[in-house]
């Protein structure tokens, strides 16, 4: 039996291992597979969860990790910023710059303002 874990772990010795990208994928297949439209969509993340956990290019796994953890901080950046706008609705209005489209933060209820972009230095007038 020792000898038998031994040879697992031999085995195993040069495998990538779990990540937070494959960790995610398997909750992820687990939640998709209590629906039986999406269990087939849990089987094929299963697969692949497995793939990447015994996979030996290291390299590849770790870009793929990379490109995962820059989507998940912009999905996350949007969260945020969605989140601090919605609670600040009452006293700001968010105002699009026509020129670059950066978002500009007015303070409500000050009428007619001329409002010069923060990033572009582009003037133009708004209702606040
Ligand atoms: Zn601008």
């Amino acid at each position: 039996m020792r000898n038998f874990l031994d040879r697992i772990r031999y085995y195993f010795r040069d495998c990538y291992g779990v990540d937070k990208l494959s960790t995610y994928i398997f909750i992820l297949a687990v939640i998709l597979s209590f629906n039986r439209y999406t269990s087939f969509v849990a089987f094929a993340l299963l697969a692949y969860g497995i793939y990447r956990t015994i996979s030996k290019n290291k390299y590849k796994r770790y870009q793929e990790l990379a490109t995962f953890n820059n989507f998940f901080n912009i999905i996350k950046q949007q969260y945020y910023s969605r989140k601090a706008s919605f609670s600040q609705r009452k006293e700001y209005k968010i105002v699009k710059c026509p020129n670059c489209s950066q978002k500009l933060r007015l303070p409500r209820k000050k009428g007619k303002v001329t409002i010069t972009c923060s990033k572009c230095g582009n003037q133009f007038k708004a209702k606040s």
